[in-house]
């Protein structure tokens, strides 16, 4: 089995107040993480890609048949135990499939709902017999699966299902609904379906097609992913045996969320990959096409968006594999059992709702900078930038929307911080106090990055200040300051963007070590500006007068970050992208 090597285990959010320490980066990768790789990429590059034309003509037949490529090759049990038929790999193994797959959105929407939606839930909460029943045909790919939870009425709201599952006198269920947006629905064969026992208690239900009653709708027409299908899921009176039910009745709840948690993690991996692939398709447009008689990557202006989106990557790459990291620590300690698997999901439900919001985002911005390269030509389907623009959109919607997702970050944060799992409280406290000192400790003597890692530091101190002021503003009504929340959201996923990659580029030893400190110093310079002004403007929306130059007089002590040139690093890291005709790191 291929495992990262177990470092000390850290609970959830702790990088907000600890230093970073040693965290898993993908410089640490083995050889045989080396190999799951070229595995996976050449699959994408010689079966997947190539097939993306008529997957988008709604070819299932071809798009099961990947499925089961996929399988035969090992890349659909990267999770699973060898007993069923999977390969039991780290999570730094499912990363690497993950960003393989995220080249071709579509198939990779298929793939996520397989692996991420349809295996996960039955590897935490499946029984003997149910993972006995369904995981082997999973796995193999002979089996689709997918995982219907939205209907047309309850999207974000999941919890507010219609569908409706009737007790009969035997024990087993009769199921009745209709549920939206299902990927793989046009064609699976298994549906993870979320429905009310007696119209009242939230229930997880294994549905196979085969049962009577199911049906899937019409395709929907979409903006993208024209090649992964996307449709209603029908049920009447469906019988389902008792056997059949996911967990407890009325537990169905923490299915979907720790499913969720899991599939967040492994659609930012996704992402990850594609923007990779795609900092590769605009390296190689701009050194090739010339304007005003010289090649466009020469343009001040076009080196500045590929050395962003390459520095957006990086920060995104950092974070996802130091969570990877985490989660395979946490595993590791404690044996590996369904119980420990499902605390782990939820130990790290805040870096994964970071996670997705930053990759989605990041891999948004690096799509619409590859269109704006590309000119008139990002604009047609001669070239695939268009419709990279397209198929990524949905990122920032399914997953749980990118506005719940941030609603989550501070609110985890908060209600362990309530709970006294996180001794977040205290650290606030402690910063009132060194605040209200006559003067701030001596900066440390410089080294590498010692001037960022010290800005990370303060940026820490400056997301428990907002933080810590809105709980204590706020109070139990926290919840409905929604505003406070997504900017104290922003917030924190700068700072674990930051404090991730000032900690991997301070660590590389690698050929590219330098290049890495260009990227983290201006990653580190721009979000010190951000938190600034996010901060201020989460203050000023709690308090007046006084107290509200009191704290910004308190922020401004915390945040002393000179800026820096980042002209010249970026630069730097344009010219390496363009020389590699990719991603440099
Ligand atoms: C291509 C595609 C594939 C999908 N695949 C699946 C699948 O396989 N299985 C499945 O179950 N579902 C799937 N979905 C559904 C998807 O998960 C939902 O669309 C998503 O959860 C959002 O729900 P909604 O569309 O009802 O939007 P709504 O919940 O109505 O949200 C609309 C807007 O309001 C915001 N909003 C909602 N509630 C709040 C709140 N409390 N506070 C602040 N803002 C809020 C949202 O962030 C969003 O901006 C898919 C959707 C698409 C488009």
């Amino acid at each position: 089995m291929t495992t990262t090597t177990p470092m000390q285990k850290v609970p959830g959010g702790a990088w907000l107040l600890d230093d970073s320490g040693d965290i898993f980066t993908p410089e640490k990768l083995t050889d045989e993480h080396r190999l799951i790789a070229q595995t996976a990429d050449e699959f994408v590059r010689t079966e997947v890609t190539p097939a993306l034309d008529r997957l988008e003509q709604k070819d299932w037949t071809l798009a099961r048949s990947l499925v089961r490529r996929g399988g035969d090759l090992g890349l659909l049990g990267i999770d699973v135990p060898e007993m069923f038929g999977g390969v039991a790999l780290d999570k730094a193994s499912s990363i690497i499939v993950g960003e393989a797959v995220g080249r071709a959105a579509s198939f990779a929407t298929t793939f996520g709902a397989q692996t991420g939606l349809a295996i996960t839930p039955l590897l935490c909460f499946g029984t003997d017999d149910q993972q006995q029943r369904y995981l082997p045909g999973l796995v193999a790919g002979t089996t689709v699966g997918a995982y219907a939870l939205s209907e047309s009425g309850s999207g974000s709201d999941a919890l507010g299902a219609k569908a409706r599952a009737t007790r009969q006198e035997d024990g087993s269920f009769l199921l009745s609904g209709e549920k939206m947006w299902i990927t793989n629905g046009g064609f699976a064969d298994l549906f993870i379906v979320f429905a009310k026992v007696d119209g009242e208690h939230f229930t997880a239900f294994i549905v196979e097609r085969a049962f009577s009653g199911v049906s899937s709708g019409k395709e929907e027409h979409k903006l993208g992913l024209h090649g992964s299908s996307t449709t209603p899921l029908v049920l009447q009176d469906v019988p389902v045996p008792a056997a059949n039910v996911l967990g407890e009745v009325g537990r169905g709840h923490k299915v979907a969320f720790n499913v969720l948690n899991y599939g967040r993690f492994k659609l930012a991996a996704m992402c990850s990959g594609g923007a990779k692939s795609v900092i590769g398709e605009a390296a190689a447009y701009a050194a090739e096409r010339r304007q005003f008689g010289q090649p466009i990557a020469t343009f001040g202006a076009i080196r500045h968006k590929l050395a962003e989106m390459a520095i957006r990557e990086y920060a995104v790459e950092s974070m996802l594999y130091r969570t990877a990291g985490l989660i395979d620590n946490a595993l590791h300690d404690g044996g590996g059992s369904r119980e420990t698997m499902l605390a782990t999901l939820e130990e790290f439900a805040i870096e994964a709702s970071i996670l997705k919001v930053a990759a989605s985002e990041m891999l948004d911005y690096v799509l619409d900078e590859n269109v704006q390269i590309h000119g008139g030509n990002g604009f047609v389907r001669d070239y695939p930038a268009e419709r990279h623009y397209r198929d990524a959109r949905v990122n920032r919607i399914f997953e749980g929307t990118n506005e719940i997702n941030r609603l989550l970050v501070p609110g985890m944060l908060a209600r362990r911080a309530v709970k006294g799992g996180l001794p977040l409280i205290a650290a606030a406290r402690k910063l009132q106090d060194e605040l209200l000192a006559p003067s701030l400790p001596e900066p440390l003597a410089d080294g590498i990055l010692d001037t960022e890692a010290r800005a990370v530091n303060a940026m820490k101190k400056v997301a428990l200040m907002v933080l810590g002021t809105a709980m204590q503003t706020y109070g139990e009504k926290l919840a409905d300051e929604q505003e406070v929340l997504t900017v104290s959201a922003d917030i924190l996923i700068d700072v674990f963007a930051c404090d991730s990659v000032v900690a991997r580029a301070r660590a590389s030893r690698a050929r590219t070590a330098e290049l890495q400190a260009s990227a983290a110093r201006v990653l580190v310079n721009d979000a010190a500006g951000r938190v600034e002004l996010l901060a201020r403007s989460a203050l000023a929306s709690m308090h007046e007068g006084d107290m509200l130059r009191t704290l910004l007089a308190a922020l401004r002590r915390l945040l002393k970050v000179t800026p820096v040139n980042t002209v010249v690093p970026r630069r730097g890291i344009a010219e390496a992208v363009v020389a590699r005709r990719g991603y440099p790191f």
